[in-house]
């Protein structure tokens, strides 16, 4: 069977990239087992001030790469894409993974492939002008200012308000909780109240936050690894244009669903490139592996490639222009169950020197790998919500009983 990859198309598109990168950037030193890695790290462990620092050097290779029209390859020219299909978007990400490039956190994959699409879909004329080349090329750094103490897996329970001021404009009210990269994003995505009389879903309207607006305060939560990459973001009395509204007045949900459902996609590669470090660990340890550890690690070689496998299902749903639906659901679970396998080899090979791993920039820290794991089974739809979608949606098990 020839894959996408090997179509010649494809291959003279990646001499090309790989032409590029060499003259950006010097070789991965570092060359990890296996092919197609993601290349979002997931497990920073930062202050507030090495988050800026990062985010600013990984900005700037992304407003280079998106300068030199290797950016939002599969977008229109007018956002500053070369209309490609998915397969060379994927071709250029492997192409990267053999380039020491800055690694994308979290908040550019937030900001490139959740938020960016969500403002071209519902924006007005004037918004798709403002926003979605910026957040394309990263002037712009959007996060999600959804969850709150009471609304997380619930999300259309949100209580933050959006009531209309005199002028047409309007006035927030709330506190958004578990916000990743508030401290340096540019705009906020707010879910909003703006009707109690309505069933809750109808109720919602979304919001361009600017985040340095009169009333917006972020107070970083210190988490488990050390690092404060999520945020507490307290909204009083802040004052918007009804410019600032995204989508419809009452169409909340239905603008967050396009967000949400960016991120399932989004999710099914996380934690290859870590599975992908363990198995180097595993051939460089200097030692011998015990049978046990060998027999952990080939679990890890079968399981990450059953992710990928699934990733690639998901993404030839996409490019034959449909809509994934549950597949992406078992690509996240698929994501969280890999990175719990690297965890445990990771934790066998090293024993008690684990602790003692910090890491550095440009390599992983795999104290931050294991602390920061669990999270993922919470973050973008946590695993039981997840199992509900295959319950309901693929094994055709009754509905739970919704309010
Ligand atoms: C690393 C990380 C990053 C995050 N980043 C962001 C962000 O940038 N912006 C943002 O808005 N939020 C973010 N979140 C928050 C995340 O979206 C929520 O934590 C998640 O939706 C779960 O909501 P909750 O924490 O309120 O838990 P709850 O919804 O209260 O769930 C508690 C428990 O009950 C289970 N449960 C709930 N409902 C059901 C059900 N119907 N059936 C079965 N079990 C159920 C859940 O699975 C969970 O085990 C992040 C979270 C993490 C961990």
């Amino acid at each position: 069977m020839t894959t996408i990859a090997e179509s010649p198309d494809v291959a003279t598109f990646t001499d090309e990239a790989v032409a590029w990168l060499s003259g950006v950037a010097s070789p991965r030193r570092s060359t990890a087992w296996g092919h197609g890695s993601d290349s979002v790290a997931v497990f920073e462990n930062w202050s507030p001030e090495d988050e800026r620092r990062h985010t600013a050097e990984i900005s700037e290779y992304e407003r280079r790469k998106f300068d030199a029209g290797w950016g939002p390859l599969d977008w229109p020219a007018e956002y500053g894409g070369r209309g490609l299909p998915l397969s060379h978007v994927l071709a250029f990400r492997r192409a990267e993974e053999r380039f020491d490039v800055p690694r994308r956190t979290e908040m550019f994959s937030v900001t490139q492939q959740l938020v960016a699409p969500t403002v071209e879909k519902w924006g007005t004329p004037e918004q798709r002008e403002t926003y979605v080349r910026a957040l394309l090329r990263t002037d712009l750094i959007a996060c999600q200012l959804f969850s709150e103490t009471e609304a997380g897996s619930d999300l259309a329970a949100v209580r933050t308000r959006a009531v209309r001021d005199d002028d047409g404009g309007w006035v927030l009210d709330g506190h958004k909780v578990w916000t990743s990269g508030a401290t340096v994003a540019d705009i906020g995505v707010a879910v909003c109240r703006t009707d109690t009389d309505v069933p809750k879903h109808q109720g919602l309207t979304v919001f361009l936050v600017p985040m340095d607006s009169p009333g917006v305060t972020v107070r970083p939560i210190r988490q488990m690894t050390g690092g404060t990459s999520f945020n507490e973001v307290y909204l009083e009395n802040v004052r918007l244009t009804d410019g600032h509204r995204l989508g419809p007045e009452g169409k909340g949900w239905q603008v967050a669903l396009t967000v949400l459902a960016a991120e399932r996609l989004d999710g099914g590669n996380l934690g290859l490139a870590n599975a992908d470090q363990a198995v180097e660990l595993a051939r460089h340890l200097g030692r011998p592996l015990t049978e046990i550890e060998q027999d952990r690690v080939a679990d890890l070689i079968v399981h990450s490639y059953v992710q990928r496998i699934t990733a690639m299902r998901v993404a030839s749903v996409v490019v034959a222009g449909r809509d994934p639906g549950p597949e992406a659901s078992v690509g996240k679970l698929l994501a969280t169950d890999t990175m719990s396998r690297t965890s445990a080899v990771v934790r066998r090979l090293l024993g008690s020197d684990l602790v003692s791993d910090t890491g550095a920039w440009g390599t992983f820290a795999w104290t931050d790998h294991v602390l920061g794991a669990p999270g993922y089974r919470i973050a973008g739809g946590t695993d039981e919500i997840q199992h509900n979608i295959i319950a309901e949606r693929v094994l055709g098990l009754p509905r739970e009983p919704r309010a």
